[in-house]
């Protein structure tokens, strides 16, 4: 089926960036994004037809997250969480695997998936919690323990979660599962205050025995690298949305330098716009080329993944090096505007010195430099015996 694109607005993209900047400042979530994104639909955007959604390709959602994040980078990203979830469902439906369907069905009721992973000074990420997972006996789980960073916190109604079970004689065990907050044994606290991604309020979460029944339990597997489909396909959909996101932000940068260019004047060079300079052409060039390899390089990937090609070993490591090359662009690019804009830009009050402080959020998420590397060394030398 044909999907109208792009899917949001040009307006409503203008409606969310004018309030970006008080969000920020109010270090306060964008309750009011949100709400105008359910309206259009977004957050089933990626949810097939046969759930009631819109049915749109990966491809087609990354780059729908990247014109969100030239607008709102922090609304971008915390809706981001939602969208990686709805992703993993999707692949997996597609796949022929039922088990997550109820991701798709309650998305498209409505509701808001958070995703409860990042722990304190927890560098295994996916492959090994701090947290437990109780059984209740039934097939179903409640966890215990802290998770850092979760956005959406204000907003989520569902959080996609996970902890260790080593109750059982089989070994310790990765438990998957889905809480609500209606169902309690959650707190979140109220700590958010950070340099940029304010609007996100990504505040830590302390799971204090919330409850996923049976049948919200994806999976219980060991820890460790794995290709579990459901494991592969929080990796793979969060690192390319997360990529298109940061890459989005590189775009309003440059957008908002070439603006900047055009509008100031050199007396050196006889009142002529800067952008007629031909050291300020290299580098506003310079800026465009390194974007230039990069949203080939998602769309590539988010093909892949909407065609089910199996990339083998190489998807880990490839999925790793998108999300590195773009954020780490994404910084160079804005710093890059930020001298081409001057001095204006460094005011609190201008958009380019909130994307500067926005766009260095993605160096810490996952992948790791450390981790990437590994990867690629494997990749490329071979395993150490
Ligand atoms: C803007 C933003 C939004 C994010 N949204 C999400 C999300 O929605 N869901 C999600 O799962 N992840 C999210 N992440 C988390 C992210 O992906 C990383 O896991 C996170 O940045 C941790 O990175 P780190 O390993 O460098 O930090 P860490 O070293 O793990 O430090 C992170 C925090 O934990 C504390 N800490 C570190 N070690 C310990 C310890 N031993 N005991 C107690 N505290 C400790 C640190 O002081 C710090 O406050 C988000 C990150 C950012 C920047």
């Amino acid at each position: 089926m044909t999907q109208p694109h792009p899917f949001l607005a040009d307006d409503l993209l203008e409606t969310i960036r004018g309030r970006a900047a008080t969000y920020d400042a109010e270090n306060r979530f964008p309750h009011e994004d949100l709400a105008d994104l359910q309206a259009a639909g977004y957050l089933r955007a990626l949810v097939p037809t046969s759930f009631g959604g819109a049915g749109l390709t990966l491809e087609q959602l990354t780059r729908e997250q990247s014109r969100l994040a030239g607008a709102a980078p922090a609304t971008a990203l915390a809706v981001n969480m939602h969208q990686v979830w709805v992703g993993v469902a999707r692949a997996l439906h597609a796949a022929g695997e039922d088990t997550t369907d109820f991701v798709l069905e309650e998305a498209s009721a409505g509701e808001v998936f958070g995703f409860g992973i990042s722990e304190p000074g927890n560098d295994l990420v996916l492959f090994g919690s701090q947290s437990e997972a109780r059984p209740d006996g039934q097939g179903g789980f409640s966890f215990h323990g802290t998770k850092i960073f979760t956005s959406l916190s204000p907003a989520w109604t569902r959080l996609g979660t996970f902890g260790t079970d080593a109750s059982g004689d089989d070994g310790p065990h990765s438990v998957f599962g889905f809480v609500t907050r209606d169902g309690g044994g959650v707190e979140v606290k109220d700590d958010w205050d950070t340099l940029g991604m304010r609007a996100s309020q990504s505040c830590t979460t302390v799971l204090a025995g919330a409850h996923a029944p049976a049948d919200r339990v994806v999976r219980r597997i060991p820890p460790g690298p794995t290709t579990d489909p459901f494991v592969l396909g929080i990796f793979a959909n969060f690192e390319i949305l997360l990529a298109s996101v940061y890459t989005g932000i590189a775009q309003r940068a440059l957008q908002l330098a070439t603006e900047a260019v055009h509008r100031r004047r050199s007396r050196k060079g006889g009142g002529a716009p800067l952008a007629h300079d031909p050291s300020v052409r290299w580098r506003v060039a310079d800026a465009a080329i390194a974007l230039d390899g990069i949203t080939p390089q998602i769309a590539a990937l988010a093909r892949d993944l909407d065609l089910g090609v199996d990339r083998g070993e190489l998807w880990m490591p490839q999925l790793s090096a998108v999300k590195s090359r773009a954020t780490e662009t994404a910084v160079q690019v804005v710093e890059q505007a930020v001298r081409l804009a001057g001095g204006a830009s460094y005011f609190a009050s201008s958009e380019l010195s909130r994307l500067y402080r926005d766009v260095l959020a993605g160096l810490f998420h996952p992948s790791s430099d450390e981790s990437l590397h590994a990867a690629w060394a494997n990749v490329v030398l071979g395993p150490i015996p």
